[in-house]
């Protein structure tokens, strides 16, 4: 007999589920999240977690805002639903794209919407594609992204994706799509180089990249300012600036993945902030409407901006867009969305209380499967290792990750595994307090991992 709730029943004959075992689901079932309150989701057992990952990285003002249930159903009274296709527009989408411009304090000048992160880069290949031909470069198309970088799972994201899982068994990445090394120096550092030495090395690495397959045939470099799916990478020292360098020097167009970055993640409004990136393009989602809605955002400079416009002129039409690009709802609660941003100054709280939270979280750094502490504003990770000294990962990889992505569950709190790196990435509202609970929660579940490992 099974033990499965009638829920959960209907949810495995019927739902496939993304990123998930398909075969294991049906053994597991599915755990029903019912409601969610600030940084708190419950599920429909009435057990409470602290979501401790903004579900995907993105509810940046918490869940239950009543701010943004007002502002959505305003605009579905209003206008539920109209296009922006052939010289249609409405003012939410009107009001958004002029408030994000005026966000990047006029370094972008357009914005083009679409439903998700994974659709605005597809987008951004595109748009790298056509504004090389508008200039008659017709070669200059291959696109470097880096491994485990991650920008979504559409045919061209997923190729610029650096994950095995993501291409394995989908005939990806496309050919034109190149990926150079992750700039992880814990552990592609190596023995005696120094942080900026690891820096240049990857400079040098990108420049060889370039020149191996003729900078002629190479458009752009995109990358996430710090990666996220990836493992939460930040940087080391001085590596966007000589990466930018290289990019400007080869005449590559710089894409600055702000997915997850994008609205004070790190502490800054964007991540280019924080490490002097000048992208050409800029790519928004999660955070701009706290995922209440879907919603992406394609930001383009003056200089692509125009490429693309004037090339639209010749053509007669951009031949691009979404039946949803710059949804009258999605777009209404973005607006909404970034008022409460600002108004209750969540960027500020996640540069002072993502100071607390990667504190507390170094705290960890002598626990015995503690490898390595990173992060930086409101996101950070914990990499678990079998050997502190050594480095030595657990075998097989994953095996710790899983173990702490279940037993911290027992312990209302939820976090996101991957492999062996434990990501964090509370809503922006999250208080010291709740970081305190967070944390403590996370260090009991760390010494009964341990036990069991035993
Ligand atoms: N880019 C980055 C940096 C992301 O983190 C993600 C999603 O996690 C995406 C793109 C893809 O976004 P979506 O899942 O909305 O397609």
């Amino acid at each position: 007999m099974s033990s499965f709730s009638p829920a959960q029943s209907r949810d495995i004959k019927h739902q496939m589920h993304p990123y998930t075992n398909d075969v294991a689901h049906k053994t597991i079932g599915p755990r029903i999240i019912e409601r969610g309150e600030g940084i708190y989701v419950y599920d429909d057992q009435g057990n409470k977690f602290l979501e401790a990952m903004a579900g995907l990285w993105s509810v940046a003002v918490g869940f239950g805002e009543p701010r943004l249930v007002e502002a959505a159903t305003r605009q579905l009274q209003k206008l539920p639903y109209y296009h922006t296709f052939t010289h249609k527009s409405h003012s939410p989408s009107i009001e958004l794209a002029e408030k994000l411009v005026d966000y990047t304090q006029g370094r972008m000048s357009r914005v083009f919407f679409t439903n998700s992160g994974s659709e605005a880069n597809d987008t951004v290949v595109k748009m790298v594609w056509y504004y090389n031909n508008a200039l008659g470069r017709t070669q200059k198309k291959k696109i470097i992204s880096r491994k485990r970088g991650y920008h979504g799972v559409t045919v061209a994201s997923a190729s610029m994706t650096g994950l095995v899982g993501n291409h394995r068994d989908f005939d990806l990445p496309l050919p034109q799509m190149k990926h150079t090394s992750c700039p992880h120096f814990y552990r592609e550092g190596q023995p005696g180089e120094s942080e900026v030495d690891f820096a240049s090395r990857m400079e040098a690495e990108l420049e060889a990249m370039i020149i191996q397959e003729g900078p002629e045939t190479v458009a752009a470099f995109i990358g996430e300012p710090v990666m996220g799916a990836g493992g939460v990478i930040v940087p080391p020292d001085t590596y966007w600036g000589k990466i930018q360098a290289v990019c400007r020097k080869y005449d590559l167009l710089i894409i600055a993945d702000e997915v997850i970055t994008g609205f004070g993640r790190l502490g800054k409004r964007f991540g280019s902030d924080v490490y002097g990136i000048e992208p050409d393009i800029m790519v928004l989602s999660k955070q701009i409407t706290s995922s209440y809605q879907p919603l992406a955002a394609v930001m383009l400079n003056d200089d692509v901006a125009s490429v693309i416009s004037e090339h639209s002129g010749r053509l007669g039409s951009f031949g691009h867009g979404y039946t949803a690009s710059g949804h009258p709802v999605a777009t209404a609660v973005a607006i909404e969305n970034l008022n409460i941003i600002q108004e209750r100054k969540l960027v500020e709280n996640a540069a002072t209380t993502g100071a607390i939270m990667q504190a507390a979280l170094r705290e960890l750094a002598g626990h015995p499967l503690v490898g390595e502490v990173r992060g930086l504003g409101l996101i950070a990770a914990v990499e678990l290792v079998a050997d502190k000294e050594s480095r030595r990962p657990f075998d097989p990889l994953g095996k710790a990750g899983a173990a702490v992505y279940g037993r911290a569950h027992e312990n209302g709190l939820i976090v996101r595994a991957i492999q062996d790196t434990i990501a964090f990435c509370p809503p922006l509202i999250i208080t010291p307090e709740q970081v305190s609970d967070m944390v403590a929660r996370f260090a009991k579940t760390l010494d009964e991992v341990q036990k069991s490992l035993q």
